[in-house]
């Protein structure tokens, strides 16, 4: 028998008007280096109406047409997260870190029809636009800066505060489309060949923000200030800014301010309570802490994730700042909320540890299981090492066709290596998951250093070696060795003024590893690689730093 409740769609547009009214005192700020202005959700809303207008009205966009952005976490960039799959067109958060080439591929294959922009950071688009189809039509640079490097592009460019001047602050948002329809947009960052995109729809995206918002998530409410470090165009700053206005929680921009310096005086000027954070951009942050005397009190938790937490900064954060530092995981194909790792009620504090330095559990919606070598399923016994393969509402079942030049959308792709044939995501990531359900991950398959036919984790190595007092950042990579195929490699940062060298080094990690794992070749290096998530870069580790020193 069918149930006998309403079928209502779930959307964006839903959470648009629930936010700007129901939380229309809430408010989003930006950071603009010294102070930062705030504007309620209901203004939010009310501008975002008149954005919707004017892309419509003024820039022709109908239907499932891409609207792209190439902007830092701002007011501006909220506006546009809202108002564009409110009026049921696809948003495009462009990756601003991009190389050139990359940066055109993705404005192309998605058809952008229009590009908002931040003034400051027109030079990085500039050289993209030889490259560039005609879908295009239209470039909106937010602020008031120089827009010269312009100059060259053949559609209509417009500024944003005049664009949406005196248009209606009401729109007829689209809260009742087929909630299966893509409402945002976003490629992997394409690390290992050209990116790919993932097409979110409405109903993905609002559970995924009941998701983020539910207390074994990141429960969020009004009483939250959210800082989302991680930028816009990562995943959608992990699904933050509708979550949050979903939720009521205000949020706080940090624009293009994201070096320690700047971040810590936003800190301590804004009172945080929650943020988020891949571990590189908080490792910076905690030696500023460290050295500077900054008012971190309002700020108690913050989620790390995009690569694997340093057990040691966890411990450094709650011992020297009293904030939790709480781990998670996933990816572009997820949404990205994979796991979050919050420890059963009843541990003591030291138990409590064991299960904060794993990814975490799933949440019901998300569903997990453990692929072997031969492609036979593992049992969750927290032993057993496998790739993770997932499945759920908010999780990718292909990647986006793209658009043809001329107008219609190739059908989606799913390949081999990335979709099981009943369906589940590959992840790529090797882990282990435990009887009550945490998920350990080693290693990327990528990543992993097989060598004489052992697994060696470069994770685990990492984490040993930032353990180390005069150790800032390690990176390990697998380089080719005769005997045993592969081996690793080490590199490895010092903190200001250290001399430890190699020979101690290794001895440390002796103590803490099998003999067998010890990587014999290792090089000092003055920063470790980041791709444009800031994530350790291992294939320009590997190809820069090949050779090391033999130990
Ligand atoms: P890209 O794949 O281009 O780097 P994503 O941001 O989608 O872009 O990266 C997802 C990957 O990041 C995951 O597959 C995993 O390898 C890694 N990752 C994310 N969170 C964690 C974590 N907490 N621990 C270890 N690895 C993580």
């Amino acid at each position: 028998m069918l149930s006998t409740m309403q079928d209502v769609p779930l959307t964006v547009g839903r959470i648009l008007v629930h936010g700007s009214t129901h939380h229309g005192r809430s408010t989003v700020a930006t950071w603009n280096g010294d102070s930062a202005e705030h504007r309620s959700y209901a203004e939010v809303g009310a501008r975002a109406a008149q954005l919707a207008h004017a892309l419509r009205d003024e820039l022709g966009v109908t239907g499932d047409q891409r609207v792209a952005t190439l902007m830092w976490n701002n007011t501006e960039h909220l506006e546009i997260y809202l108002a564009v799959p409110g009026m049921a067109a696809v948003l495009h958060t462009l990756n601003l870190r991009l190389p050139t080439h990359q940066l055109a591929f993705v404005i192309n294959h998605a058809a952008d029809h229009v590009l908002l922009v931040d003034d400051t950071v027109l030079p990085l688009l500039a050289p993209a636009l030889p490259l560039l189809r005609p879908t295009l039509r239209h470039i909106v640079v937010v602020g008031e800066g120089d827009r010269s490097a312009l100059a060259d592009f053949t559609g209509a460019v417009h500024g944003y505060e005049e664009l949406i001047a005196d248009r209606p602050t009401e729109f007829p948002w689209a809260t009742e489309i087929d909630e299966r329809t893509a409402a945002a947009l976003c490629y992997t960052s394409g690390t290992t060949g050209d990116p790919k995109g993932v097409a979110y729809s409405h109903r993905s995206i609002y559970l995924h923000c009941l998701q983020i918002n539910a207390g074994e998530s990141f429960g969020l409410g009004t009483s939250d200030r959210v800082l989302p470090v991680v930028p816009m165009f990562h995943v959608n700053a992990w699904g933050i800014p509708h979550a949050a206005f979903m939720s009521g929680a205000n949020l706080l921009m940090p624009d293009r301010f994201l070096q320690p310096e700047p971040i810590a005086r936003m800190i301590a000027a804004e009172r945080p309570t929650f943020s988020l954070a891949v571990p590189t951009i908080w490792t910076g942050l905690l030696d500023e802490l460290d050295r500077g005397s900054y008012d971190t009190s309002s700020l108690t938790r913050v989620v790390i994730g995009g690569s694997a937490c340093p057990p040691a900064l966890m411990r450094a954060f709650k011992e020297r700042h009293r904030i939790e530092l709480i781990h998670a995981w996933g990816m572009t194909e997820t949404s990205p909320l994979g796991s979050v790792a919050h420890p059963p009620a009843g541990l003591t504090s030291e138990e409590e540890q064991a299960y904060r330095i794993t990814q975490g559990r799933f949440p019901a919606s998300v569903e997990a299981r453990l692929s072997g070598p031969s492609g036979d399923l593992l049992p969750h016994d927290g032993r057993s090492a496998g790739e993770l393969e997932v499945r759920g509402p908010w999780i990718a079942g292909a990647y986006f066709g793209g658009a043809h030049p001329g107008g219609a959308d190739a059908h989606p792709e799913r390949p081999d290596d990335k979709f099981t044939p009943d369906g589940w995501l590959r992840t790529g990531d090797v882990g282990t998951i435990s009887p009550d359900g945490y998920l350990t991950l080693t290693d990327r398959a990528k990543d992993v250093i097989k060598s004489g036919g052992e697994w060696i984790s470069s994770q685990e190595l990492e984490n040993h070696l930032v353990d180390h007092p005069d150790v800032a950042e390690a990176a390990v990579v697998a380089v080719p060795d005769d005997k045993w195929g592969e081996r690793p490699l080490a590199t490895v940062v010092l903190r200001d003024g250290a001399s430890v060298d190699f020979t101690a080094l290794r001895a440390f990690l002796a103590e803490r590893v099998a003999s067998w794992q010890l990587p014999e070749r290792w090089s000092l290096i003055p920063a470790v690689p980041k791709t444009s998530v800031g994530k350790f870069d291992k294939k320009l580790i590997r190809a820069q730093y090949a050779d090391g020193e033999l130990e």
